[in-house]
């Protein structure tokens, strides 16, 4: 049996009691799988002297050796044929550079089904048929962007009337269509049906922002929601008024908004609480690690936010390490949710600290700016 089933289709994914000694089996079966099948991250393995087989219990999870995300948009890591692959995305760069992710099937059928628990735990599955307004690209050639993809997954968690995406195909390029969303909200308003929102929440700040510019207060059909991911990108004042800003725009009561983390490196959903926490399932480990991008600081300490997730076989996923600054506690949020979180603290970019992870990078590719490892 494929160990990472005990891991991810868990009733309640914060549930963590009887998860450990099946997530550390899981971990070491995906650990010894990449190692025999992907020869680059075998070499990384070796460069750390890491052996796999050493990893026994819970406390040697954070020294499988983690690969920057910056790493993954330079170098193509494939540990399965690709025939197997089923889904490719890219993350999103702001500079411009980009990953190339690809996933086989288990991996993203195991994906999905963590995030169909975790939604039937907040109670995001409905039967009631929604209009959905797609805070994103519109799906189409060409549009591999993870952010999309899972903005438009999330249309799946009730039965859409209709859909429309606030982003329309302008020439060549992207043009927003505020305008436009704003116009068919208020034709949503005057249904029976509730309104669901997925995407950018940058895109319904924008949007809230124009509706209350041109005078326009809606009040949206009860059971509208918004489930939002993709962040600020360190926009934090932005983030703070985006609640009472959509409860003045569109009737949008402000716990019907719900933020999560999620990465096209490392395509899991962590739920941001009512306190702000990003709270850790069972099925993810979170380490904040130093400026030397190995090691572990101590809760409550700001560094690199690293997860460890057997997700994923089609690529070495296990170990990553991304650009975001964060914090991570035990617990004790007093939000209901008892596991452990983290907190965003921003990008890293333009700090030392985009630096530090660059070079981590660089290192590993045994480029410029660092030790030759690999
Ligand atoms: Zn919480």
């Amino acid at each position: 049996m494929d160990l990472r089933i005990k891991v991810f289709l868990r009733k309640n994914p914060y549930d963590t009691s009887r998860v450990s000694p099946h997530f550390v089996a899981a971990a070491r079966e995906n650990l010894r799988f990449h190692a025999r099948r992907c020869p680059e991250y075998a070499k990384l393995l070796a460069s750390f002297d890491f052996d796999p087989d050493s990893l026994k219990t819970e406390d040697d999870l954070p020294r499988i050796p983690p690969l920057p995300t910056l790493f993954l948009k330079r170098h193509k890591l494939l540990s399965v044929p690709e025939e197997k692959i089923v889904l490719r995305a890219a993350s999103s760069g702001t500079s411009g550079a980009r990953s190339a992710l690809a996933f086989d099937a288990a991996s993203y059928r195991l994906g999905a089904g963590a995030l169909v628990r975790l939604f039937g735990y907040l109670g995001l599955i409905s039967a009631v048929p929604a209009n959905y307004v797609v805070l994103s690209y519109p799906p189409g050639e060409g549009m591999e962007l993870g952010a999309a993809k899972t903005a438009l997954g999330a249309t799946r968690f009730a039965p859409a009337l209709s859909r429309i995406y606030a982003l329309r195909r302008d020439g060549g390029g992207y043009a927003p269509d505020i305008e436009g969303v704003a116009a068919a909200l208020s034709r949503f308003a005057k249904e029976p049906f509730p309104v669901r929102f997925t995407g950018f929440p940058a895109y319904l700040y924008a949007l809230c922002g124009m509706m209350e510019a041109c005078g326009m207060a809606l009040k949206l059909p009860r059971g509208s929601l918004a489930l939002l991911g993709g962040g600020f990108k360190g926009m934090d004042a932005d983030a703070q008024a985006l609640r009472p800003l959509a409860e003045r725009a569109l009737g949008l009561p402000r716990e019907r908004i719900f933020e999560f983390f999620s990465a096209a490196e490392h395509p899991l959903a962590y739920y941001k609480c009512k306190n702000g926490h990003f709270h850790i399932p069972a099925y993810s480990r979170v380490y904040i690690r130093g400026a030397d991008g190995i090691s572990v600081l101590p809760d409550g300490e700001a560094g690199l936010l690293s997860f460890v997730s057997p997700l994923v076989t089609s690529m070495p996923l296990l170990s990553l390490m991304t650009d975001d600054v964060a914090v991570r506690s035990a617990g004790g949020c007093g939000c209901g949710i008892e596991s452990p979180y983290f907190a965003l603290l921003g990008r890293a970019g333009g700090s030392g600290v985009v630096t530090c992870a660059a070079n981590a990078a660089q290192t590993l590719a045994g480029g410029e700016g660092g030790d030759k490892r690999v």
